[in-house]
């Protein structure tokens, strides 16, 4: 093996670059030639890709983002579509790829392992959903970009005496959203795999003012049934009855923008050099993550179609800190 390239799919996560860097430096260090490709699947499509030396990846380690670009190709799912991009693959000489991704780009990958080319993946994104790697890169950041908007939005809840509604991203996926809250200090934390009715919700809120709280917050994620807009509505209906009203903040893409923090650039940096090692070694067909704390390759076919459970202790903890 001698030529590998590397790519950036999905959803950007905060460490996306210092995974890219570590792929670039961990890959020369190893004899490698490393190439970068744009755009994620597009760009193997397109054939945009380029050869990237040590100093092609000076100064990002801090950025958030990723320097090689992701997008959304829907079309990969099919296999002529894969074709095309192996085709670039093998006309660049390229003998094994590297795919920084979520849930998504990482099934995206598989079937590219399937169909017959070396693939390892890296695991990344904000929603923590992957099997194979307990956190996965940017979840850091985000749920500490999550915390410094309910920090300031909880000193005017105190100041006005206000229930605050502070939606996170997660279509499927409520990890972030009850990590956060947790963090927080919310009165009420609503994830996709726990239905709960805008009934209990208020009535978590009255028993926060009831028991003395100067402010009570909740912390929906943007995939549960009861959404910020449907919450919101359902408040609105009430707020004469009860009192008190629900002020709405959305995170939407905040929460994915920003420098990543120290955990993520080491995260990320660990696990680029992890897919590395492995590739130099001739493994491939595997996704890279961080298990029990340590470094650890998870064969794709014992992790695709699947997503990581919620544990549900964390859910209980959360109400138990709420009272
Ligand atoms: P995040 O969830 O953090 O946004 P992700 O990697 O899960 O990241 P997706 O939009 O689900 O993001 O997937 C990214 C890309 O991976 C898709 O646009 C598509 O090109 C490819 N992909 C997703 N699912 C498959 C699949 N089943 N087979 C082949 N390719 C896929």
């Amino acid at each position: 093996m001698k030529r590998i390239a590397v790519l950036t799919s999905g959803g950007d996560a905060p460490g996306m670059n210092a995974a890219v860097r570590a792929v670039v430096r961990a890959g020369v260090e190893a004899g490698f030639d490393v190439w970068g490709v744009e755009r994620g699947y597009r760009g193997l499509v397109e054939d945009r890709m380029r050869r990237f030396t040590r100093r092609d990846v000076s100064g990002i380690i801090q950025l958030g983002g990723t320097i090689l670009g992701s997008a959304r190709l829907p079309e990969f799912r099919q296999k002529a579509v894969r074709t095309a991009a192996v085709s670039t693959l093998q006309k660049a000489r390229v003998d094994a790829l590297v795919v920084i991704g979520g849930n998504g780009s990482q099934a995206g990958a598989a079937s590219l392992w399937k169909d017959g080319f070396p693939v390892v993946g890296i695991a990344s994104t904000i929603d923590n959903d992957l099997v194979g790697s307990d956190p996965t890169i940017g979840v850091d950041t985000a749920v500490n970009v999550a915390l410094e908007a309910i920090d300031r939005i909880k000193t005017t809840a105190s100041a006005h005496h206000r229930a605050f509604l502070v939606e996170t991203m997660g279509r499927h996926c409520g990890y972030l959203a009850l990590v956060v809250g947790i963090a927080g200090g919310a009165e009420a934390v609503i994830i996709p795999e726990i239905e709960q009715t805008p009934g209990q919700i208020e009535r978590d809120l009255r028993a926060a003012y009831e028991c003395g709280k100067s402010h009570a917050i909740v912390v929906v994620a943007e995939g549960a049934t009861n959404n910020a807009d449907r919450l919101g509505e359902y408040f609105r209906k009430r707020e004469p009855d009860i009192g008190f009203g629900l002020r709405i903040t959305k995170l939407g893409y905040v929460q994915r923008g920003g420098a990543p923090g120290g955990f993520d650039r080491v995260l990320g940096t660990r696990l680029g050099a992890g897919a590395v090692e492995l590739l130099a070694r001739g493994e491939a067909g595997k996704l890279v993550g961080m298990l029990n704390g340590a470094l650890a390759a998870t064969p794709y076919v014992e992790i695709i179609g699947k997503t990581k459970e919620l544990d549900p202790k964390l859910f209980e903890l959360a109400g138990i800190m709420a009272k």
